[in-house]
């Protein structure tokens, strides 16, 4: 089989299990596997391919059909213009987290302390200390989690981050002048509607936010203020209808200039506040 009638059969298989973007992610793996790039398809479209690659390029197209999300199968994910390693102990990083990070770094400097609560991947906080070049604190509860964000933090040289293995502020010990967190968020009754993609692959732990979904709103709005020093800010990644309430919890616990900053598509994503 050579490399064209592959792909255009994975295309196939993929779109039969009703992925909408099934040429591009039937291209992608098929670059991922093998290193071609586009313009190396150009001229080698027609080559054959050993049996050895297209078993494997069977293999990652049977994930995807599945259901897997593609970059579960590739092992990396891309935001804030780094390239970040993710397997399904944490949430695969979405292009709306970057307005939060986005807010983040118009208010962190080079001697910024800052804490990135319920980390994942460690694409928020790590981002802002690859760019700011400001110490950082990576927190999360799993262990899985955290050994995906060190293996982050070593694959963008960092040195200037700390990692903590806490459940929320439990093993916090420190002041900082900004905390960032896009915390769990979705109402547990809502996960089981989400696209298969989350639903089966992405952890649990990391999109239930509870009943009403503002379980970590709350931790956060009621112990940030003891982790901020004073006049510190903390930036709190939302689910769209979530700003009045999550503005609430801040304005009710110490916090002031309470705002809530929209993402690309016109969503309330983000919501700030300063320590009184
Ligand atoms: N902070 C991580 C991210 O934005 C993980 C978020 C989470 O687990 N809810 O990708």
């Amino acid at each position: 089989m050579n490399v064209r009638t592959a792909i255009r059969t994975a295309a196939t298989r993929l779109c039969d299990a009703g992925i909408t973007e099934y040429e591009n992610d039937a291209w992608l793996l098929f670059s991922e596997l093998t290193g071609m790039s586009r313009s190396d398809y150009l001229i080698g479209s027609n080559e054959e391919l050993d049996l050895d690659t297209i078993a494997k390029y069977n293999a990652m197209i049977e994930r995807r059909a599945q259901r897997e999300p593609l970059q579960y199968i590739t092992g990396k994910a891309y935001f804030m213009g780094f390239e970040f390693v993710v397997n399904n102990s944490v949430l695969i990083p979405r292009f709306d987290t970057e307005v939060l990070v986005e807010e983040v770094l118009k208010a962190a400097t080079s001697t910024t302390k800052l804490l990135d609560m319920c980390t994942g991947s460690g694409c928020i906080g790590l981002s802002v200390a690859a760019i700011k070049h400001c110490d950082v604190d990576l927190a999360d509860i799993s262990p899985a989690a955290l050994k995906v964000a060190e293996d982050n933090r070593k694959r963008l040289g960092l040195n200037n981050i700390k990692i903590i293995d806490s459940d929320m502020f439990s093993n916090i010990d420190e002041t900082y002048d900004i905390i960032v967190s896009n915390p769990p968020y979705i109402p547990t009754g809502d996960i089981d509607s989400l696209e298969p993609e989350v639903r089966n692959s992405e952890p649990v732990s990391a999109l239930d936010g509870s009943k009403d979904g503002l379980k970590f709103y709350r931790i956060l709005a009621n112990k940030g203020a003891k982790y901020l020093k004073c006049g510190g800010s903390i930036f709190l990644e939302i689910g769209y209808n979530q700003a009045e309430d999550v503005k609430s919890l801040l304005e009710n616990n110490k916090f002031a200039d309470v705002r809530v900053i929209k993402d690309l598509a016109g969503l309330d994503r983000v919501v700030c506040g300063r320590r009184m």
